[in-house]
């Protein structure tokens, strides 16, 4: 779990939104038009709020009247293409083989942060466009803040991953059965409250937790294979090597994703030569 790069402006977000307006048909276009100047506010505020951590008390959107003319600027038009080529181009290399928000999957889609249903003039802005896999962004759906009023998920343009061991694995074998599995958990780690709410919001409504379980055993075999090949191949310090990828998963994924912490886990046990025997 990382934080993500922001694009950088100029063009300002607006001009991005603009360039792709003149684009469209002359009546979807002329609606737009008329709207310009509140719209160009509109961005600002999200702007101003993104950077002040108070998105989540931005006024609704007073664009319903256009909603549908705003929606349809996100599309696959040259100008979203460019958008989106842009928002992966800001980020390392490798950084966005795994969804940011879950870490486990391909992330195939972007997620408006701000739902492009209830805030559909921020369906382009470039701060709301987060790359997301289909099922992160499907749970997600219009659901980002909770009864309160507090958000519910990270926005990894802006909140920056606590530096704290909040998600931990137990790793255990059946020698009778020859199996390893993991069993993952996450704590508040003496982080401040308002990033342990968001940090656990996030797992829970994503079921993280669950997710990272049923896909320990792909990894875990994956990872054990690796350290075979690197012992068949003249290599040594089985442990050693696995901490090594370890820290190549922190660097891409974050000290604490999943995999940095599976990885890291397996590579510390006593009973890992074993394992690997087992394949
Ligand atoms: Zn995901």
């Amino acid at each position: 779990m990382k934080s993500l790069n922001a694009i950088v402006t100029p063009p300002d977000y607006i001009d991005i939104f603009e360039d792709i307006r003149d684009k469209k048909k002359k009546k979807t276009r002329a609606k737009l038009v008329a709207a310009q100047a509140s719209l160009r506010l509109r961005f600002i505020h999200y702007e101003v709020c993104f950077a002040a951590n108070t998105l989540h008390g931005l006024p609704s959107s007073p664009f319903a009247y256009i909603k549908d003319e705003l929606r349809s600027c996100y599309g696959r038009n040259v100008g979203m293409v460019a958008l989106q080529t842009a928002i992966k181009e800001a980020q390392p290399k490798g950084r966005l083989v795994w969804c940011p928000y879950c870490g486990a999957t391909t992330p195939g889609s972007h997620d408006h942060y701000l739902p492009a249903e209830k805030f559909p003039e921020f369906s382009t802005h470039a701060l709301n466009l987060v790359p997301s896999c289909t099922r992160c962004n499907s749970i997600k759906d219009d659901d980002w803040l909770d009864a309160a009023g507090a958000r519910q998920y990270l926005h990894f343009y802006r909140d920056a991953i606590p530096v704290a061991p909040f998600l931990t694995v137990n790793v255990s074998s059946n020698t009778a059965a020859q199996a390893v599995g993991a069993t993952f958990s996450i704590q508040r780690a003496g982080m401040p409250a308002s990033s342990w709410a968001l940090i656990e919001s996030h797992f829970r409504k994503l079921h993280l937790i669950e997710l990272y379980d049923s896909y320990s055993n792909d990894l875990i075999n994956l990872a054990l294979r690796s350290v075979r090949s690197h012992l068949n191949a003249g290599g040594a310090d089985a442990a050693g090597f696995l901490a090594g990828e370890a820290l190549e998963a922190a660097e891409l994924y974050g000290e604490y994703g999943w995999r940095a912490v599976l990885l890291g886990e397996m590579s510390t046990h006593p009973h890992l030569d074993q394992w690997v025997s087992w394949l």
